[in-house]
Formats: C-alpha cells, sequence, structure tokens
C-alpha cells in the first residue's frame, strides 16, 4: 500500500512552495523507508522548479539532500538496519548493468540516471524528493552516514559535497596543485574545504570580497573579488585547476585565461544558457574545458569517510519548513552561508496528512 507524507511541494514554476503530500510506494524486498530529519536545499532544486532545464510536471517536492533514519527494510536488504543513520543524494536508480554503472559511475548511466525527484520511475510515477517526511529508496542507492559527522550538518555532502569531491579527485587535486573554486555557495565551500584536505593551494574567485575572510578561514590561501577586472590580469597563468560552481553564465574566457600550461576548468555551475568559448583561448597553453556530474555511489560513500577522517563539515543554517520560501529567495542573492537545511521534524502537510 503507499502512504501519502506530509512535503513541501511546488504547485507551478513561479509561485511559492507550499506544505502539500507526496506518495510513497509501499518497501519492495530491495526498498528502504527513510524517516527524513534534515533536507538541504541545493541551488538545482530551485532551477528545477523554475524550469531552468526544462518542463516539469507538478506539483514536485524537490530536494536530493537527505539526511535521515531507517524505518523499514525490505526482506532482501542486506548492511543497513532499522536505526540506521542514513543518507540520499541525487539519484535513486539507474540501470546497474551498462559499462558505466558496473564501473561504479552510475551518474553515466548509458540509459540514464533516475534523478531523486523530478524523473520517470521504472513504475511509471515521476520521483518526489527529499523536502518530505520519508522516502523510499533501493539500497543500493543509500549511503551510510559515519557517527563522526554531525546529523543536522550531513545532508549537503549528499550533493555539494559529492560534485566538488568527484571532480577534484579526477583532476588530481592535491600538495603543490594550484586550484581556484569559482563561486562560493553551497557547492563552492565544500570544493574549497576538500581541496584544503587534499593538500592543494586553494585560492577563491568571488563576486564581491564580502566572503574573504570565510574563504581563509576554510584553509584558501588566497580570494579575489571577480569585480575588479583587475584580478584577471594580474592572475592570468595562475591555476592548474579551476572548479566552477557558478548557478549563473559566466565570461568564460576570462576565466580560462587564468590557467597555466595544461590547465582545466571543469564545469560543475548549471546555469541554462550555452557556455561560449574562444578556442584560441584553449590552444593556449593547451587548456581544457570540463564538465562533471555528481558522483558514484562507492565514491560518495568514500567522500562521507573522507570528510568523517578529515573532519570536514558543511556549514549550515537549519531553518524550519516554513521558511524554505524566504531561504530560496537568500540563495538567489547569493546570501547563503553556505547552505540552508530543512528541520523535516517542522513538516506540515494539508489537514490529513500524516508526519511520516
Ligand atoms: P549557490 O549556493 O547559489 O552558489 C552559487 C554561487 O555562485 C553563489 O553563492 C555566488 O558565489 C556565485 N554566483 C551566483 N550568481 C552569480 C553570478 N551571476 N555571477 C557570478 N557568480 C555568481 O548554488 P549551489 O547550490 O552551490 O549550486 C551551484 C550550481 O551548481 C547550480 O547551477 C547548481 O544547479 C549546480 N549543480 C550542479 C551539479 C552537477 O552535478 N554538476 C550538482 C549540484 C549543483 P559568490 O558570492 O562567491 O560570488
Ligand atoms: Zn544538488
Ligand atoms: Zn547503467
Amino acid at each position: 500500500m503507499t502512504r501519502t507524507v506530509a512535503a513541501i511541494v511546488a504547485r507551478t514554476p513561479d509561485g511559492p512552495l507550499e506544505p502539500g503530500v507526496v506518495e510513497r510506494r509501499e518497501v519492495g524486498p530491495r526498498d528502504v523507508r527513510i524517516d527524513v530529519v534534515w533536507a538541504g536545499i541545493c541551488h538545482s532544486d530551485i532551477h528545477t522548479v523554475r524550469g531552468d532545464w526544462g518542463a516539469q510536471t507538478y506539483p514536485l517536492a524537490v530536494g536530493h539532500e537527505i539526511a535521515g533514519v531507517v524505518a523499514e527494510v525490505g526482506a532482501q536488504v542486506e548492511g543497513l538496519a532499522v536505526g540506521q543513520r542514513v543518507g540520499v543524494g541525487c539519484m535513486v536508480g539507474s540501470c546497474r548493468d551498462c559499462a558505466n554503472c558496473r564501473a561504479g559511475r552510475e551518474q553515466y548511466c548509458e540509459r540514464g540516471f533516475t534523478d531523486t525527484y523530478g524523473a520517470r520511475d521504472a513504475d511509471g510515477t515521476i520521483t518526489q524528493g527529499g523536502y518530505a517526511a520519508s522516502i523510499v529508496v533501493d539500497e543500493h542507492f543509500v549511503l551510510s552516514l559515519p557517527d563522526a559527522l554531525p546529523f543536522e550538518k550531513v545532508a549537503p555532502l549528499l550533493c555539494a559535497g559529492i560534485t566538488t569531491y568527484s571532480p577534484l579527485r579526477r583532476w588530481g587535486a592535491g600538495p603543490g596543485v594550484r586550484v581556484a573554486v569559482v563561486g562560493m555557495g553551497g557547492l563552492g565551500h565544500m570544493a574549497v574545504k576538500l581541496a584544503v584536505a587534499m593538500g592543494a593551494d586553494v585560492t577563491v574567485l568571488s563576486q564581491t570580497s564580502s566572503k574573504r575572510a570565510d574563504a581563509l578561514g576554510f584553509g584558501a590561501v588566497a580570494h579575489h573579488a571577480t569585480s575588479d577586472p583587475a584580478v584577471f590580469d594580474r592572475l592570468a597563468r595562475s591555476f592548474d585547476l579551476i572548479v566552477n560552481t557558478v548557478s549563473a553564465s559566466l565570461d568564460f574566457d576570462a576565466y580560462l585565461g587564468l590557467l597555466d600550461f595544461g590547465g582545466t576548468m571543469v564545469n560543475v555551475g548549471a546555469p541554462p544558457e550555452p557556455a561560449p568559448v574562444t578556442l584560441f583561448t584553449l590552444f593556449t597553453n593547451q587548456r581544457s574545458f570540463a564538465g562533471s556530474t555528481i558522483g558514484g555511489i562507492a565514491e560518495t560513500q568514500e567522500m562521507l569517510n573522507f570528510c568523517a577522517e578529515h573532519g570536514i563539515v558543511p556549514e549550515v543554517e537549519t531553518i524550519r519548513a516554513d521558511q524554505v520560501n524566504d531561504a530560496w529567495e537568500r540563495v538567489l542573492k547569493s546570501d547563503v552561508r553556505y547552505r540552508f537545511v530543512i528541520d523535516a521534524s517542522t513538516l506540515k502537510g494539508p489537514s490529513g496528512a500524516t508526519a511520516a
């Protein structure tokens, strides 16, 4: 029997989020039902609801940074137990059979992975995300949360953490590597903390100097405000790797000019517009312009363990469910330090909906 649970839903692309409900499927043999305790707010939630990346089906509950407690396990579930703290990120399914899935790169599944929200699920329904009292997920896509990570801070690792960890590893952030992080919001601040822990020399490129003290506090060696155009001359050919986390379009050539020989600019920020690049900027210094999507499940567990080992936690501001619209406005104004996390115990569905 499906379960109706309290949620925060978008009913239109432009309207405010409202209390609502979502349906959760019955727990199948390999499923886990999780009572959501904390749900992070990612800029992708806003892009999706606003239709930046394409039309959606409404009502829609978003949220793909989920920390919760196992409430029920299917008969064939191994390694997860009722009462355990677990996480769910951006994926709840993939074919598990293609070369990428077999290699642990489910996010590059050749048949397309199933997004935690707004995707057509195997049973034909549209997936509903983590701004909800509970969720049912195939055990393969459920992560164990190390005890060392504080529960109310861990949720943003499930998207912001892995989305920056994966390209930092792929492009070899480590001692002697000069890394620039562009944009210091949810993803950007995790990129800084992770790259510092990997031993890289990290510089933050932010629109203004308002986040300078925080950037240095996270271990960056330098911070520059890109509102000053002279910065691009001063820092020409200064970096081996640029991680771009900005949710809007940039002057990509200007940033590429900051790469030294053989350097790469990897984009994780996802504005809806194409990203124009002058090829001569790439010819110079044999530069690369790249992209990266979240991370695989095994790599996500590796990232969680890395954070536990190195004492890395996101900076969060916890909010009640009724503050979510204000929080979205603040994300859009780059006024988030550095991730909002919804306390799921404050969710109230319309009358009649149960808490879990
Ligand atoms: P966020 O918290 O809003 O951070 C984005 C930051 O970019 C802002 O804090 C701001 O930093 C900077 N910024 C915003 N508007 C700007 C503009 N017009 N010009 C220059 N800089 C600007 O967002 P987020 O949650 O970290 O997500 C960032 C992007 O990554 C979004 O597009 C999201 O959809 C995408 N994303 C991609 C993946 C993936 O798998 N590739 C996964 C998750 C998210 P400063 O104040 O420091 O300038
Ligand atoms: Zn996200
Ligand atoms: Zn696959």
